[in-house]
């Protein structure tokens, strides 16, 4: 790319799980401006103070309306644009779910997709957007989503809508995205609306034009592959000619498993590099608008939390150096590490595991990345015990059903096992403070609950099965004979 500075560098926050408070934007948008940032994708989800007839949608700890204010002036001070994403169609859930929306289903038994031919899909995605607008008045772009729609002619109003007019699952999907960025052309002109492009990838150009679509919204073609990109090999070339201008999206996290507790950084640095390569081809240059780091939180509204953003500010950091420098050497990974108070380059393979964990860095939420990093090397220890020779091979649930343990092993594992617990026992009475600075109550609550103390509750299981074997000690006599003794 000639012309990375009027590339727009944007870092997606994906708010489906885990917000941060105002106080950690606070910290953390000098640092990503201070590496290249130019602005902020923001997916609210349900974190928005909807009110009135969408009041319902809101979750309990959604920010106010002062936050969304305070979050603006925010990303004023570090020059960072603000660009709120609202999903009109697809990835419905956090409507979808609530009794008061079921009826606009596409699949009644699903809470994913939206039914555009339903009377009431378009006052609410309409009401959405003005909600979401009038404390977005001065920004210049919205996303719309429309991403991942999978189920589309599903129920029988469309099927109908679709027979009667001659139209694919394609020209409906057209037809309601174009439907949507007509209104909103309409009431706000100044505004230019994005979208993701993957349900239009491999829609001929013909349609796309003929759809009316490529006058009224810029494309966002996302990939986040480290090797190989999986996209039809004309799709910019047809972009180029139906669109004014296209964007582009890579992963700093969020992208590599929906359980992942750390990213694979060098991952993610491949990935936006394989985006360098593909913006450098000269003849789409003109067309390319800008790239936005995206950050999952949740491969879905109901999923489990994905790798969380104080975890994974390393990966962002450097993947917007990549970006910023179209390119990435050592120099490049030095600075960003010592920028971030590393004594030494910053890890970017998570794996294997156990790994040395450095402590006195100096970026906001750095102690929530130590706790991730420490709870991942404990995951490890107990997977390693769990597959250790002498577990399998001296503490089936076969052997254990039969009270049949040799205690010389069992006294071993419950070593073994007790530290592990003891470790992460610990960990877990710091960390619960460190994510609470960053963190609303109810994500300690959510990431604990669903991580920490389901291990800690099998650990203690094995640690009573441990005792109970060695208080048989390997006799060969029932266990309540043993216990009578
Ligand atoms: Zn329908």
């Amino acid at each position: 790319m000639d012309q990375l500075e009027d590339f727009h560098k944007l870092v997606h926050l994906d708010l489906k799980g885990a917000p941060p408070r105002m106080s950690y934007y606070e910290q953390i948008f000098p640092v990503i401006s201070s590496f290249g940032a130019t602005g902020l994708l923001v997916e609210y989800e349900d974190m928005f103070p909807y009110h009135d007839k969408l009041a319902h949608l809101k979750a309990p700890h959604a920010y106010t309306q002062e936050d969304i204010l305070k979050l603006h002036e925010l990303a004023a001070k570090s020059n960072l644009t603000v660009i709120p994403l609202m999903q009109t169609f697809g990835h419905f859930e956090f409507v979808l779910k609530h009794d008061e929306n079921r009826a606009v289903r596409e699949v009644e038994g699903y809470p994913n997709t939206l039914c555009p031919t339903h009377p009431d899909s378009f006052p609410l995605v309409t009401e959405l957007l003005t909600q979401i607008m009038n404390l977005h008045f001065t920004d210049k772009y919205l996303h719309i989503g429309a991403d991942e729609v999978w189920h589309i002619g599903k129920c029988p109003r469309c099927q109908v809508e679709m027979e009667s007019k001659g139209m694919s699952t394609e020209d409906l999907f057209q037809m309601w995205v174009f439907k949507v960025a007509r209104w909103f052309k309409k009431e706000y002109p100044h505004v230019t609306i994005i979208m993701w492009d993957d349900m239009i990838r491999n829609i001929p150009a013909e349609k796309i034009k003929s759809s009316g679509l490529c006058d009224i919204v810029e494309p966002m073609v996302w990939q986040y592959q480290a090797k190989t990109f999986d996209l039809p090999p004309d799709l910019f070339e047809k972009y180029s000619a139906v669109f004014p201008s296209i964007w582009v999206a890579s992963a700093f996290k969020g992208a590599t498993g929906s359980t992942q507790f750390l990213p694979p950084i060098q991952h993610h640095i491949n990935n936006n590099l394989m985006w360098l390569t593909v913006l450098s081809e000269k003849k789409h240059t003109k067309k390319f608008k800008g790239i936005c780091l995206t950050g999952w939180q949740r491969y879905d509204h109901y999923a489990v939390l994905c790798e969380l953003l104080p975890v994974a500010l390393p990966s962002l950091c450097l993947c917007l150096r990549v970006v910023s420098q179209a390119a990435f050497t050592e120099a490049d990974h030095d600075l960003v590490s010592q920028k971030l108070g590393f004594r030494h380059r910053i890890n970017v393979l998570p794996f294997p595991r156990p790994q040395v964990i450095e402590q006195q860095m100096s970026f906001p939420g750095h102690k929530v990345y130590v706790g991730v990093q420490m709870w991942s090397n404990f995951v490890c220890r107990y997977q390693a015990i769990s597959n250790s020779e002498g577990m399998l091979g001296w503490f089936s649930d076969y052997l254990r059903s039969r009270n049949f343990t040799n205690p010389l092993q069992v006294e071993n594992i419950l070593t073994q096992i007790v530290e592990v617990l003891d470790n992460i026992l610990e960990l877990k009475t710091h960390l619960v403070p460190w994510m609470q600075e960053v963190f609303f109550e109810d994500t300690v609550e959510e990431w604990i609950g669903s991580f920490v103390d389901p291990l800690i509750d099998k650990l203690n299981d094995v640690v009573k099965e441990c005792k109970k074997q060695i208080l048989i000690g390997g006799r060969v006599r029932d266990y309540k004979k043993a216990q009578m003794r």
